[in-house]
Protein backbone atom coordinates (compact mmCIF):
# COMPACT_ATOMS: atom_id res chain seq x y z
CA UNK A 1 0.00 0.00 0.00
CA UNK A 2 1.20 3.44 -0.74
CA UNK A 3 1.82 5.73 2.68
CA UNK A 4 -0.51 8.44 0.95
CA UNK A 5 -3.73 7.38 -1.55
CA UNK A 6 -5.49 10.62 -3.20
CA UNK A 7 -8.99 9.24 -4.84
CA UNK A 8 -11.25 11.30 -7.09
CA UNK A 9 -10.62 14.26 -4.54
CA UNK A 10 -12.66 17.82 -4.74
CA UNK A 11 -12.70 20.65 -2.76
CA UNK A 12 -15.02 23.50 -3.81
CA UNK A 13 -15.17 27.00 -2.42
CA UNK A 14 -19.21 28.22 -2.11
CA UNK A 15 -19.45 31.67 -2.84
CA UNK A 16 -21.98 33.06 -0.48
CA UNK A 17 -24.15 36.76 -1.31
CA UNK A 18 -26.85 38.29 -0.74
CA UNK A 19 -28.44 39.41 3.05
CA UNK A 20 -26.21 37.80 5.61
CA UNK A 21 -24.44 36.17 2.46
CA UNK A 22 -26.95 33.00 2.85
CA UNK A 23 -27.32 32.31 -0.33
CA UNK A 24 -24.81 30.08 -2.54
CA UNK A 25 -24.46 31.98 -6.03
CA UNK A 26 -21.32 29.68 -7.24
CA UNK A 27 -18.03 27.57 -6.22
CA UNK A 28 -14.86 27.84 -6.72
CA UNK A 29 -13.72 24.25 -8.07
CA UNK A 30 -10.04 24.67 -6.38
CA UNK A 31 -9.58 20.80 -6.74
CA UNK A 32 -11.56 18.94 -9.28
CA UNK A 33 -11.09 14.96 -9.02
CA UNK A 34 -7.33 14.60 -8.23
CA UNK A 35 -6.09 11.00 -8.07
CA UNK A 36 -2.24 10.00 -6.59
CA UNK A 37 -0.55 8.20 -4.44
CA UNK A 38 2.61 8.63 -2.95
CA UNK A 39 5.01 6.57 -1.71
CA UNK A 40 7.03 5.93 1.24
CA UNK A 41 10.45 7.92 0.97
CA UNK A 42 9.97 9.36 -2.23
CA UNK A 43 9.13 13.37 -2.76
CA UNK A 44 6.46 13.84 -5.21
CA UNK A 45 6.54 17.78 -6.60
CA UNK A 46 3.23 18.87 -7.53
CA UNK A 47 3.80 22.35 -10.25
CA UNK A 48 1.51 24.78 -11.95
CA UNK A 49 0.60 28.15 -12.21
CA UNK A 50 -0.81 30.60 -8.81
CA UNK A 51 -4.27 29.31 -8.35
CA UNK A 52 -3.99 25.47 -10.17
CA UNK A 53 -5.05 24.24 -7.25
CA UNK A 54 -1.75 22.57 -5.48
CA UNK A 55 -1.79 24.15 -2.36
CA UNK A 56 -5.47 23.52 -1.48
CA UNK A 57 -4.67 19.72 -2.62
CA UNK A 58 -1.69 19.84 -0.21
CA UNK A 59 -4.50 21.00 2.32
CA UNK A 60 -6.50 18.40 1.68
CA UNK A 61 -3.31 15.98 2.14
CA UNK A 62 -2.67 17.30 5.57
CA UNK A 63 -6.51 16.72 6.83
CA UNK A 64 -6.49 21.11 7.11
CA UNK A 65 -8.89 21.13 4.64
CA UNK A 66 -12.09 18.65 4.92
CA UNK A 67 -12.81 17.55 1.02
CA UNK A 68 -16.03 17.76 -0.94
CA UNK A 69 -15.77 14.75 -2.08
CA UNK A 70 -13.40 11.75 -2.39
CA UNK A 71 -11.10 9.95 -0.06
CA UNK A 72 -7.35 10.41 1.10
CA UNK A 73 -5.89 7.46 2.82
CA UNK A 74 -3.15 7.41 4.70
CA UNK A 75 -1.27 4.63 6.16
CA UNK A 76 -0.89 6.26 9.77
CA UNK A 77 -1.88 8.50 11.78
CA UNK A 78 -2.98 11.44 10.05
CA UNK A 79 -2.91 14.19 12.99
CA UNK A 80 0.71 13.03 13.72
CA UNK A 81 2.67 11.36 10.91
CA UNK A 82 1.53 14.14 8.59
CA UNK A 83 2.68 17.49 8.75
CA UNK A 84 2.87 20.29 7.14
CA UNK A 85 6.12 23.60 5.92
CA UNK A 86 4.18 26.68 5.39
CA UNK A 87 5.11 29.07 2.62
CA UNK A 88 5.59 32.38 4.36
CA UNK A 89 7.91 32.15 7.13
CA UNK A 90 6.93 35.71 8.25
CA UNK A 91 3.32 35.31 8.27
CA UNK A 92 3.39 31.32 9.57
CA UNK A 93 4.98 32.39 12.90
CA UNK A 94 3.48 34.73 16.01
CA UNK A 95 5.57 37.69 16.26
CA UNK A 96 4.87 38.07 19.93
CA UNK A 97 6.12 34.18 20.39
CA UNK A 98 9.59 32.79 21.65
CA UNK A 99 10.72 30.50 19.08
CA UNK A 100 11.33 27.69 20.98
CA UNK A 101 7.49 27.54 22.23
CA UNK A 102 6.70 27.60 18.50
CA UNK A 103 8.76 24.89 18.01
CA UNK A 104 7.19 22.94 21.00
CA UNK A 105 3.41 23.55 19.98
CA UNK A 106 2.68 20.47 18.09
CA UNK A 107 4.53 18.61 21.17
CA UNK A 108 2.19 20.53 23.42
CA UNK A 109 -1.01 19.69 21.47
CA UNK A 110 -0.19 16.28 21.37
CA UNK A 111 0.75 15.92 25.29
CA UNK A 112 4.39 14.63 24.67
CA UNK A 113 6.75 14.79 27.48
CA UNK A 114 7.15 17.29 30.32
CA UNK A 115 8.27 20.77 30.03
CA UNK A 116 11.77 19.63 30.39
CA UNK A 117 11.72 17.42 27.93
CA UNK A 118 10.18 19.24 25.69
CA UNK A 119 12.65 22.16 25.94
CA UNK A 120 15.25 19.02 25.40
CA UNK A 121 13.51 18.16 22.01
CA UNK A 122 12.89 21.84 20.65
CA UNK A 123 16.96 22.30 21.60
CA UNK A 124 17.83 18.82 19.82
CA UNK A 125 15.32 20.15 16.63
CA UNK A 126 16.74 23.17 16.46
CA UNK A 127 20.51 21.70 15.93
CA UNK A 128 19.12 19.71 13.35
CA UNK A 129 17.83 22.07 11.17
CA UNK A 130 20.99 24.81 11.59
CA UNK A 131 19.37 26.99 13.97
CA UNK A 132 21.32 27.30 17.62
CA UNK A 133 19.62 26.51 19.94
CA UNK A 134 20.55 29.13 22.47
CA UNK A 135 18.61 31.06 20.85
CA UNK A 136 15.35 29.20 22.00
CA UNK A 137 14.11 32.32 23.56
CA UNK A 138 14.40 34.88 20.82
CA UNK A 139 11.43 36.19 18.44
CA UNK A 140 10.77 35.83 14.97
CA UNK A 141 11.34 39.58 13.86
CA UNK A 142 15.16 38.57 15.11
CA UNK A 143 15.88 35.79 12.24
CA UNK A 144 16.18 36.46 8.75
CA UNK A 145 13.81 34.84 6.24
CA UNK A 146 15.74 31.27 5.87
CA UNK A 147 16.24 30.71 9.59
CA UNK A 148 12.53 31.46 10.58
CA UNK A 149 11.82 28.85 7.19
CA UNK A 150 14.06 26.91 9.45
CA UNK A 151 12.04 27.28 12.22
CA UNK A 152 8.87 26.33 10.32
CA UNK A 153 10.76 22.86 9.43
CA UNK A 154 11.72 21.98 12.95
CA UNK A 155 7.98 22.59 13.98
CA UNK A 156 6.93 20.17 11.21
CA UNK A 157 9.72 17.69 12.39
CA UNK A 158 8.74 17.63 16.32
CA UNK A 159 6.05 15.00 16.04
CA UNK A 160 8.53 12.47 13.95
CA UNK A 161 6.05 12.46 10.99
CA UNK A 162 6.58 10.26 8.12
CA UNK A 163 5.32 12.48 5.60
CA UNK A 164 5.94 16.41 5.42
CA UNK A 165 4.10 17.95 2.47
CA UNK A 166 6.27 21.82 1.86
CA UNK A 167 3.49 23.97 0.29
CA UNK A 168 5.85 26.64 -1.81
CA UNK A 169 8.72 26.23 1.06
CA UNK A 170 11.41 28.39 -0.80
CA UNK A 171 8.93 30.80 -2.66
CA UNK A 172 9.13 33.64 -0.46
CA UNK A 173 12.60 33.83 -0.13
CA UNK A 174 15.65 35.32 -1.61
CA UNK A 175 17.26 32.85 -4.28
CA UNK A 176 20.44 33.05 -2.56
CA UNK A 177 18.56 31.77 0.40
CA UNK A 178 16.52 29.17 -1.31
CA UNK A 179 19.18 26.50 -2.05
CA UNK A 180 19.97 26.57 1.61
CA UNK A 181 16.57 25.30 2.65
CA UNK A 182 16.46 23.04 -0.13
CA UNK A 183 19.26 21.12 0.39
CA UNK A 184 18.08 20.95 4.43
CA UNK A 185 14.88 19.31 3.35
CA UNK A 186 17.53 16.94 0.92
CA UNK A 187 19.75 16.23 3.70
CA UNK A 188 16.80 15.40 6.07
CA UNK A 189 14.96 13.14 4.19
CA UNK A 190 18.05 11.30 4.19
CA UNK A 191 18.65 11.34 7.73
CA UNK A 192 15.17 10.98 8.77
CA UNK A 193 13.48 8.87 6.20
CA UNK A 194 10.96 11.25 5.08
CA UNK A 195 8.72 11.22 2.46
CA UNK A 196 7.65 14.91 0.65
CA UNK A 197 4.94 16.51 -1.15
CA UNK A 198 7.04 19.07 -2.66
CA UNK A 199 4.75 22.08 -4.00
CA UNK A 200 6.42 25.00 -5.95
CA UNK A 201 5.41 27.00 -9.36
CA UNK A 202 9.31 27.11 -9.22
CA UNK A 203 10.22 23.88 -11.76
CA UNK A 204 13.65 24.08 -11.76
CA UNK A 205 13.09 23.58 -7.70
CA UNK A 206 10.71 20.96 -8.38
CA UNK A 207 13.13 19.04 -10.84
CA UNK A 208 15.88 19.22 -8.46
CA UNK A 209 14.17 17.30 -5.01
CA UNK A 210 11.53 15.31 -7.07
CA UNK A 211 11.40 11.73 -7.86
CA UNK A 212 8.29 12.19 -9.70
CA UNK A 213 6.20 15.25 -10.64
CA UNK A 214 2.39 15.97 -11.30
CA UNK A 215 1.38 19.25 -13.14
CA UNK A 216 -1.82 20.39 -12.42
CA UNK A 217 -3.89 23.10 -13.89
CA UNK A 218 -6.91 24.36 -13.06
CA UNK A 219 -8.05 21.52 -10.31
CA UNK A 220 -6.39 18.98 -12.32
CA UNK A 221 -3.72 16.67 -12.70
CA UNK A 222 -3.07 17.19 -16.67
CA UNK A 223 0.81 14.85 -16.68
CA UNK A 224 2.64 12.98 -13.94
CA UNK A 225 5.79 10.92 -14.64
CA UNK A 226 9.19 10.17 -13.21
CA UNK A 227 11.28 13.99 -12.78
CA UNK A 228 13.78 13.39 -15.88
CA UNK A 229 11.00 11.71 -17.86
CA UNK A 230 8.95 14.42 -17.88
CA UNK A 231 11.10 17.40 -18.32
CA UNK A 232 12.99 15.64 -21.22
CA UNK A 233 9.68 14.05 -22.83
CA UNK A 234 6.70 16.42 -21.68
CA UNK A 235 3.48 14.74 -23.42
CA UNK A 236 0.96 17.44 -22.39
CA UNK A 237 0.75 21.05 -24.02
CA UNK A 238 0.87 22.74 -20.67
CA UNK A 239 3.78 21.00 -19.56
CA UNK A 240 5.46 21.72 -22.53
CA UNK A 241 4.81 24.77 -22.42
CA UNK A 242 5.56 25.34 -18.83
CA UNK A 243 8.73 23.98 -19.79
CA UNK A 244 9.78 26.17 -22.68
CA UNK A 245 8.87 29.19 -20.15
CA UNK A 246 11.07 28.07 -17.60
CA UNK A 247 14.85 28.26 -16.73
CA UNK A 248 15.16 24.42 -16.93
CA UNK A 249 15.66 24.57 -20.53
CA UNK A 250 18.68 22.07 -21.23
CA UNK A 251 21.22 25.45 -22.63
CA UNK A 252 22.13 22.69 -25.23
CA UNK A 253 18.65 21.67 -26.48
CA UNK A 254 17.08 25.57 -25.92
CA UNK A 255 12.80 24.82 -26.26
CA UNK A 256 11.62 27.79 -28.40
CA UNK A 257 9.62 29.49 -26.06
CA UNK A 258 5.58 29.03 -26.21
CA UNK A 259 3.25 31.76 -25.81
CA UNK A 260 -0.10 30.75 -24.54
CA UNK A 261 -2.75 32.10 -25.31
CA UNK A 262 -4.61 34.21 -22.86
CA UNK A 263 -4.87 34.18 -18.94
CA UNK A 264 -5.78 31.07 -16.69
CA UNK A 265 -9.50 30.75 -16.64
CA UNK A 266 -11.48 31.09 -13.91
CA UNK A 267 -11.95 28.23 -11.55
CA UNK A 268 -15.38 29.33 -10.84
CA UNK A 269 -16.44 28.10 -14.59
CA UNK A 270 -14.10 26.73 -15.92
CA UNK A 271 -14.09 25.33 -19.25
CA UNK A 272 -15.78 22.38 -20.44
CA UNK A 273 -14.00 19.40 -21.40
CA UNK A 274 -10.42 19.69 -21.76
CA UNK A 275 -9.84 22.85 -19.18
CA UNK A 276 -6.90 23.93 -21.24
CA UNK A 277 -8.17 23.93 -24.91
CA UNK A 278 -9.25 27.36 -25.12
CA UNK A 279 -5.36 28.30 -24.67
CA UNK A 280 -3.83 24.90 -25.79
CA UNK A 281 -1.61 25.03 -29.68
CA UNK A 282 -2.81 21.84 -30.66
CA UNK A 283 -6.73 21.83 -29.79
CA UNK A 284 -9.24 20.51 -32.01
CA UNK A 285 -12.77 20.09 -31.88
CA UNK A 286 -12.55 16.86 -29.80
CA UNK A 287 -11.06 18.48 -27.17
CA UNK A 288 -14.12 20.89 -26.89
CA UNK A 289 -16.42 18.03 -25.89
CA UNK A 290 -14.76 15.15 -24.66
CA UNK A 291 -12.68 15.06 -21.17
CA UNK A 292 -9.35 13.55 -21.79
CA UNK A 293 -8.68 10.87 -18.86
CA UNK A 294 -5.10 10.66 -17.29
CA UNK A 295 -3.78 7.52 -18.34
CA UNK A 296 -0.55 5.73 -18.96
CA UNK A 297 1.47 3.51 -16.71
CA UNK A 298 4.10 5.42 -14.68
CA UNK A 299 4.07 7.86 -16.96
CA UNK A 300 0.58 9.13 -17.60
CA UNK A 301 -0.87 12.16 -19.82
CA UNK A 302 -4.49 13.68 -20.04
CA UNK A 303 -4.46 14.87 -23.35
CA UNK A 304 -6.07 13.52 -26.73
CA UNK A 305 -3.83 14.89 -29.00
CA UNK A 306 -0.19 14.72 -26.77
CA UNK A 307 3.04 16.26 -27.71
CA UNK A 308 4.83 13.55 -29.81
CA UNK A 309 9.18 12.93 -29.04
CA UNK A 310 10.78 15.49 -31.14
CA UNK A 311 7.54 17.27 -32.06
CA UNK A 312 7.83 21.38 -31.99
CA UNK A 313 4.93 22.87 -30.15
CA UNK A 314 4.20 25.92 -31.92
CA UNK A 315 2.18 28.95 -29.83
CA UNK A 316 -0.90 29.36 -29.79
CA UNK A 317 -2.95 31.18 -32.74
CA UNK A 318 -6.50 32.76 -32.38
CA UNK A 319 -9.10 29.69 -32.93
CA UNK A 320 -11.06 27.31 -30.68
CA UNK A 321 -12.93 29.54 -28.18
CA UNK A 322 -12.77 29.02 -24.46
CA UNK A 323 -16.30 27.43 -23.62
CA UNK A 324 -17.29 27.49 -20.36
CA UNK A 325 -19.22 24.27 -18.77
FE1 LIG B 1 -4.71 20.43 -25.93
FE2 LIG B 1 -6.70 18.88 -26.71
FE3 LIG B 1 -4.69 17.86 -25.35
FE4 LIG B 1 -6.43 19.45 -24.15
S1 LIG B 1 -6.85 17.45 -25.02
S2 LIG B 1 -4.25 19.52 -23.94
S3 LIG B 1 -6.86 20.92 -25.77
S4 LIG B 1 -4.60 18.76 -27.38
Amino acid sequence: MSLLEVSDVRKYFPIKSGVFFRREVGRVHAVDGVSLSVEAGETLGVVGESGCGKSTLARCMTGLYEVTSGKITFDGDMRRDVQMVFQDPYGSLNPRRRIGSIIADPLVIHREGTAASRRERVKELMALVGLNPEHYNRFPAEFSGGQRQRVGIARALALNPRLVVCDEPVSALDVSIQAQVVNLLKDLQTELGLTYVFIAHDLSVVRYVSDRVAVMYLGKIVEIAPGEELYERPRHPYTAALLSAASVADPDRPRDRVVLRGDVPSPISPPRACRFHPRCPKAQERCTVEEPLLLGDGHQWACHFPVEPGEHLRSAEPGLEGRAG
